[in-house]
Parts: structure tokens; sequence; C-alpha cells
């Protein structure tokens, strides 16, 4: 982008529309903001910090009047140079934006600022009982803000998942200065995921200005403890002994004997500096569990033939070992002047040999090499020291850099797990992504930033932005193939593997016939029906012909399965291994590619997240017959563009799924249920508010209104399922039954065998059988907290009549109502929406009726990103919102 200069009128202009606030322009304060946490340089004409969504508005209308690059920045701790002006513009500073504007302690969510600091946040919910999961060990510093933008993860992030996984919504300013909310505090909303877009994104699409994030219970326990090896092959397997035997411990750090020295000399945390390797490992959950959860671990250690095992014994102690483990990066200062933080992921069953690697790749570049990184994710982070005043050894730090991240991709990683593409990597995308795929990341940009003003220079590379690619056609754009040739009609309309599908594709678009994606049928009479301009005229293209497991790898816990594959298919193979992945579907024919594209799953939030969180990576065919491989068999992965999430829930208006790479989870080791009776809607809802406040290894939490349940003649019933280790289904289940008791509940009964997924499940197959069935959303807080009088009006109906199941934790209810109208209204007035689960065995619903009745405020950027991939707008046509 050519540097445009920014006039003494144009901040005049500037300061006239931001009286008050910060425009910095005097070339020496500006020389503090030309650097962030990483190796690179960028001089910006101007810094501004604003105070408001509205002032960060003016300042992009400003900017985008001008044409100036306006780069957003929270606190400068990123490692990938995303918060230099590279290309010159403005920098736009949230440090002012720092207020925790809202707290909900039931529903669990809370609404921030992006300048607040992380540790600021952290701290502040822990004081009221809860918890936010994502810790960069840069929390001291970083802002919610650069976390957003970096999809930032830390130590916890092997357990919990990074900070994509609890954010529900966004405010944002887009390039031209208008201010959109994505998502928002229900969930599950019917549109693209452009919250799951956003995160991640590097302030190269918006301006992120304030966020809702989803908090979860203080873990009331935790343990910690150090395991000292004699080699890191040895620490290396030890990694993969423990996830193997089922276990998910909270964190799993590793650090090597160079970094143990380092960072022994600058905290004396007592750390074994005669060690080849060191594993921090914490167990958490209730205190009742984490002597036997431990006892496991250390077993399994030692059979990797760990030297010697610390547990911390108190507080203190354990606060030391963090410490340490904190210091890392600062503590290298004292040994060198700077040093290169490698960021690639790979899976974490090939920790030990890639290590040893890269080791190798080190010495061959004559440079020395140190280890600190979050095993449990198999994130390494080589650090490479070196003397940034020697030009010779900077260019053998980037080329050993460049090798290691090649590395990682060649056995199925990433080149970054958690600090971003920025500037630093942008060079490095092609090594992951194919022209096709980038050019996809690219349209999106434009769709988004027209005028490329938003932080350039950063995530795509540079012949992408300047559209120097193959473009859309060939061999290297990710379109393999060369037309149906002598395939039959059959194949065509069902492929048997993704080459086929993206010739299927093809063909259509050249011949200009629109078509219907069809998994196992189930969704067709679940959601609502599609509506054709000219019925019939519609091929349908199915996934029948593309089903099994193509890659399963329990100890690096994910497995990919190919869209057709029925979800009972593949939990009947991972239950072989005691595995599972968190999906349970109201039908047996239901596929994975049909389940993921429409995210319709069980109540199953509270403990394992949503169908986003679960989904690695997926293939998907465009409807030009591109190939997007979107995300990797990795828990921790930042490069570029989150494509997955545009896919999930996208009830495939953006192409065809071919397949879907899923986290797994370990079978839990014990489930129960308590059932309760209740006589009153009331009632159920106030004890099951209570109940919220319990959740921590609670699976569902369902108010139930005419499902048939063992020994309930009441008309109303509590289900609360809770799973994991025995020890902790426990003690919450006890925890579970005092609030019952306490609200007058005192005959509630303990069903080991069943689980409220499978009631949820068995009820919705036979309401949906029956008649016209609801989602109806809203904020988890709504449903609880105010109540009756909300239920009410989402019910629409005197509370005696309408049959429900309600998932309380995720606001959701399952209605069997055809008040369509009237639900709408509530939902929306609470900033939800309902829509009509059931299409061909329902109550015919009137011609031209909207089965969705929701406009997000991004609609345009959906749909304009739907013109662009699908310009004919051949596939599943009008089956969606765009
Ligand atoms: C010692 C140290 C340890 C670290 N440990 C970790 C770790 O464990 N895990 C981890 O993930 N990272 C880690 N990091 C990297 C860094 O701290 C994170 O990337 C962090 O999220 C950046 O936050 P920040 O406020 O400093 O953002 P900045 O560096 O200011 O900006 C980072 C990016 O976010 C964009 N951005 C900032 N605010 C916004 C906004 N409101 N809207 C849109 N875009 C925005 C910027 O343009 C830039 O592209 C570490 C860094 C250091 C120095």
């Amino acid at each position: 982008m050519m540097q445009r200069t920014v006039s003494t009128d144009d901040w005049r202009v500037l300061r006239g529309v931001l009286p008050g606030s910060a425009v910095v322009s005097d070339p020496v304060e500006l020389i503090a903001y030309e650097m962030d946490g990483s190796l690179g340089l960028g001089q910006p004409q101007g810094v501004i910090l604003p105070r408001s969504t509205q002032e960060v508005a003016e300042v992009v209308r400003w900017a985008a009047a001008r044409g100036l690059p306006v780069v957003a920045r929270g606190a400068g701790t990123g490692l990938s140079g995303g918060a230099i002006a590279s290309e010159g513009g403005v920098i736009l500073s949230l440090a002012r934006m720092k207020r925790i504007t809202e707290l909900d302690e039931v529903g669990r969510s809370v609404v921030v600022q992006p300048g607040v600091i992380h540790l600021t946040l952290d701290e502040f919910v822990r004081t009221r009982g809860l918890y936010y999961p994502p810790d960069p060990a840069s929390g001291r510093a970083c802002t919610i803000g650069g976390n957003l933008a970096e999809n930032a993860g830390g130590p916890h992030c092997f357990k919990y998942g990074v900070t994509t996984n609890y954010i529900t919504g966004l405010e944002v300013v887009l390039a031209d200065g208008r201010v959109i909310r994505t998502g928002g505090r229900a969930f599950d909303y019917p549109e693209l995921d452009l919250t799951g877009l956003l995160v991640g994104s590097e302030g190269t699409l918006g301006v992120i200005t304030e966020a809702e994030c989803r908090l979860m219970r203080n873990i009331p326990g935790i343990k910690t403890m150090m395991a000292i090896f004699n080699s890191v092959e040895e620490a290396g397997a030890a990694v993969s002994a423990v996830i193997a035997r089922g276990l998910i411990p909270a964190t799993l750090e590793m650090m090597d004997r160079g970094m143990i020295g380092i960072v022994e000399n600058y905290a004396h945390a007592g750390l074994p500096t005669d060690a080849e390797a060191l594993l921090i490992i914490e167990a958490d959950g209730y205190a009742e569990s984490l002597e036997s959860q431990m006892t496991e671990i250390a077993q399994v250690l030692r059979q990797q033939n760990a030297r010697e095992l610390r547990t911390a014994q108190t507080a203190a102690e354990r606060d030391r070992i963090w410490y340490a483990r904190k210091s890392a990066f600062g503590a290298i200062a004292q040994i060198s002047p700077a040093y290169l933080i490698v960021d690639g992921t790979v899976p974490r069953s090939k920790l030990a040999p890639v290590l040893a690697e890269i080791n190798r790749i080190c010495d061959r570049h004559r440079l020395r090499v140190g280890y600190v990184f979050h095993a449990g994710d198999g994130n390494l982070h080589p650090l490479i020291l070196f003397d940034p005043s020697d030009a010779e050894m900077v260019h053998r730090v980037h080329e050993a850099g460049r090798e290691v991240l090649e590395l990682c991709v060649r056995i199925g990683g990433t080149i970054t797990g958690e600090h971003g593409v920025g500037t630093e990597k942008r060079a490095y995308m092609p090594m992951m992504f194919n022209p096709g795929e980038l050019r996809a990341m690219q349209e999106i940009k434009e769709v988004f930033d027209p005028q490329g003003i938003m932080n350039p220079g950063k995530i795509l590379p540079e012949a992408e932005v300047k559209g120097q690619d193959a473009g859309v056609g060939g061999q290297d754009a990710g379109v393999r193939g060369q037309g149906s040739g002598g395939r039959s009609q059959g194949a065509a309309n069902s492929p048997r593997s993704v080459e086929e599908a993206a010739e299927a594709l093809r063909d259509l678009a050249a011949a200009g016939r629109p078509y219907r994606i069809r998994g196992g049928g189930t969704k067709s009479g679940l959601l609502p029906a599609p509506v054709l301009a000219k019925p019939g005229m519609a091929t349908t293209l199915s996934t029948a012909a593309l089903t099994g497991i193509t890659a399963y790898a329990v100890d690096d816990l994910y497995v990919t399965a190919r869209a057709g594959t029925t979800l009972a298919e593949l939990q009947a193979e991972l239950a072989r291994d005691r595995m599972w992945t968190p999906l349970v579907s109201p039908w047996s024919a239901a596929t994975i590619g049909g389940i993921v594209a429409t995210n319709f799953n069980a109540p199953l939030r509270m403990r394992y997240g949503a169908i986003r969180d679960l989904v690695l990576a997926l293939t998907a065919v465009l409807p030009d017959g591109r190939i997007i491989r979107a995300g990797r068999a990795v828990v921790k992965n930042v490069a570029g563009y989150d494509l997955a999430k545009l896919f999930i829930g996208s009830h495939a208006a953006l192409g065809l799924i071919t397949d879907v790479t899923f986290k797994l989870w370990p079978a839990p080791r014990a489930r129960a249920s308590l059932i309760a009776g209740v006589d009153t809607l009331a009632h159920g809802l106030e004890v099951g508010g209570r109940l919220l406040r319990v959740c921590l290894t609670a699976s569902a939490l369902l108010l139930c209104h005419g499902c048939e349940l063992p020994g309930v003649s009441a008309p109303y019933a509590l289900v609360y399922t809770a799973e994991g280790v025995p020890e902790d289904v426990q003690v919450e289940l006890a925890q579970a039954q005092a609030v019952l008791e306490a609200g007058g509940l005192t005959a509630a009964r303990r069903v080991d065998a069943l689980a409220g997924s499978q009631v949820w499940a068995e009820w919705l197959r036979t309401a949906l059988a029956a008649g016209m069935t609801l989602r109806v959303a809203a904020p988890p807080k709504d449903l609880a907290r105010v109540g009756l009088p909300t239920f009410r009006r989402l019910a629409t109906l005197p509370a005696s009549s309408a049959p429900f199941i309600a998932d309380l934790a995720s606001g959701l209810v399952y209605l069997q109502s055809a008040e369509i109208a009237a639900a709408r209204q509530a939902a929306q007035r609470l900033g939800g929406y309902a829509i009509v689960l059931s299409g061909e065995q329902a109550t015919p619903v009137a011609a031209g009726f909207d089965p969705w009745g929701y406009a997000p405020e991004g609609l345009d950027l959906m749909a304009a990103l739907k013109a662009r991939w699908d310009p004919q707008a051949l596939c599943n046509p009008n089956a969606f919102i765009v």
C-alpha cells in the first residue's frame, strides 16, 4: 500500500471530532509505538487513544476517507508483529477502553472492553466464583482485545480450550466505520459464525470494541506436580502416555535443560538444573478427586521413567512453580540480547522426534535453542537466542525458524499455535495453504475491508494481496481434476471422494444448476424446509458415499471422519478405545456432515463446549470446486482466518463439507443423573437457577415438561447430569442434591444409567414426529434469573399445555408449539431468536413463511461472502438466511 501522509489539516479534523481524546503525532512520542513483542518495526504517523466505540468509529471513518491504514493495538505484547504499523497509517490504541461492563453470575458471562488487561479480568471473575480459562503467559500485561485478535492460548487451554471457545459475541467497528454486533449472549444463533471468524483475525477485518465471554464455575481444587526426566524424549513420551491413559490434566507444560538453567538462575524456584527435561502437570476438580487423579498420573509418569516427582504441598509452592514458568521469556534477557520464539504446533505424539530434529536444525545453523512450551497441546516454543547486531546471525535465525515451521507443517501441524501470523509469518502461509485457500481468505478480507485499510501487511502473503495467485481453476488453486469425463451421473450425485465432489460442484456451476446437499436426510425433517423458486429443479448431491474414518489418533485425541459417516458409526468405533466425541443426535442416521452443517447438538455445552469447540478441522468444497482444508488436527492453530467456523452451522450455504476432524474426549468414567419432579414451572425455574451455580462437571441441566421420566409423576421435572471422574461426579451430585432439598424437592432420584442428553434426544424425536417444534433461545440469565414471566413469554402458552425441554445452561428451549410469532417476539426482545425445527412432518406453514426470522447485523457481510463464493446462488438455495 502506498504510504499517505497525514497533513496538519487531517489532524485538525480528527481532533475536532475527538475532543479531549489523545491524538499523538509528535515523532518522539511515536517511537514508543514502533515495536511490539516481535522483531519487527514500523513507523506510525500517529497514535489515537479513543475512549468509546463511537470514537473508534469516528477514527475509522476519518482514516477510511483518507485511505489510511488503521492498526488496532492492545498492550503491544504480540509476538508476530501484528500491532506494528508496517505500512504506516495510524495506530488505534484501545488502552483507554478498559471497563468490565457487565457480569452475569447466574448465566456465567461477562462483557468486557478490549483494553481490559487479561489478569484484571481473571482476578475479577474469580472473586465472583467464576473462571475465564484462556490464560496466556503474558496475562499480566496483554489485553483482552489482543487476546481476541490473536485467539490467545495458554497452559490451561489443553483441557479448557483457547480464547475463541469462550467468546459468544462481539461488537466490531468495520472498515467503513459502521458498528455491528455478531453473535450475542444467547447460543447457536442462526447465522454464519462471524464471531468465530473475527477472533484470530489480527485486526485485519475490524476493530473489536466489546466482547461477550462465556465463563465457567471456578474450579475448587488444584494439585500441581513437577516431573523430572533424564531425557527430553522420555518427557515427550510421558505426555502421550498420560493422554493415552484417558487422563486430561489441566496443564502439561515442558521445559528442557537449557531453559531450566536459565529460569532457575532468574526465578530461584528450586528447579532441578541437572535434569534434561521437566513437566509441570496439574490436575483439577473437587478436592476429593485430586489425590486419585494425581496417583494415576504419577503411576504413568513413573512407568515412563520419570526420575523424580515433586508435588506442590502448599499454594506458595505452586505459585513458585508457575512464577518460574511464566518468567521464562523474561529470564532469557539475562543471557541473550534477543530471541526468536518459534510458535509451531505438532500432533503431541510427535513431540520427542520433533524436538530432536529442531535441535539438529539449530546445531546446523550454529544457534543456541531452549524449550519452554505447552506440551499437552503440542505447541512448541523453541527459543532461538541471538545477537540482533549480528546481521549474519539474524539471517541464520530466520532460516532456522523457517525450517522448524516447515517441519511442523510436514507432520500435520501449523506455523502458529497461538502467537498469530502478523508480519512475521505471512510469507510462510503458503507452507500450509494452497493458493485457492489463500484466495478464499483474501476474498473474506475484501468483503470486510474493500479498501484494505485494516491492519494491512498482516496474515495474507504479499502475492495474495496483489492477486498474483493462480486464482481459481488450476491444480495449484486447490481445484483438482479435469471435469466429470466418463464419470457416471450416480457418482456425480453421490461423490465418493473430495475430488469427485469438487468435480460435481464444478460441473453444476458450469451448467448453472442449483443443488441440495443431503446427508442422512434427518435434517430435512429437522430444519425448515428449504424453498426453491421452481420445485424439482434442483439436483440432490448426497454425501452417502463419503463414509468412513480416515484418520484416528488416540494419543493425539482426534478423529477424522468423512461427511456421510453416521454419528452412530463414529461413536461405535471410538467406544472400542473408551473414547468419544461429545455429540448426540436424536437420529441414528444423522451424519457428521449434517450435524456440523446444522450445528445441532444435545445439551452438553457446559461440560464439553459446543460443536464449534469440538471441530479441529474440516474439508469443504466451495461452489466453484475449490477444495478448502480449514484447520488442522491440533488443538492450537491460529494460522490465517478460522475458515472452519464459517461452515459450522452454515446449512451448506457456502459449500459441501466432505470431512470433519473432531477433538476426542475419553469416555467419562462415571456418569449419573438426579431427577426431581416439580409441581410448578416457577418452582422448577427457581431451583434450576440455583442448580446452575453448582455445575462444574455437569453435562446437562434440563427443565422438562411432558417428558416420560422414570418415577416422575409431577408435571415438571429437573434433570441434572454430572460426568467425569467418579469422585467428582459423587461430590457434585451431593451438592446438587442439597440444592434440590433446600428447594423443597426432597424426592429426587439418582439414576445411573440416564444422561440428560438422552432425555433430550428421545423427547425431541417424539416431539418432531408429533408436530411443529421450535427452538427458542435467550441469554441463559434470562431463563434462570428473570424466570417465570420470561419463560411464559417465550413459551407464549399457558404454562401447563406446551411440552418442552429447557436446556437451562444454554438458554435454549425446545418447545412443541406452533406459536412461532409470539415466541420470536419474546426471544428477540431478550437478544435471542426462535426458529422452527420441524418441516416436513409438521403443521404446514404458509407460503413465504420465514423459518429463521432472524436478521443479524452482519447479514450484508454474510450475503456478500455467499455471493463471492457462490455467485449463481446454486448451493442449497434458500435453505438458510443467506
Ligand atoms: C512474555 C510473553 C509471553 C506470552 N505468552 C503467550 C501465551 O502463553 N499465549 C499466547 O497466546 N500468547 C502469548 N504471548 C503473545 C501475546 O501476549 C498475545 O498474542 C496477546 O494476545 C497480545 O495481546 P496485546 O494486548 O499485547 O495485543 P497487541 O500485541 O497489541 O496486538 C496483537 C494483535 O491484535 C490486534 N488487536 C489488538 N487489539 C485489537 C482490537 N481491539 N481489535 C482488533 N484487533 C486488535 C493487533 O492489531 C495485533 O494484530 C506472549 C507474549 C509475551 C511477550
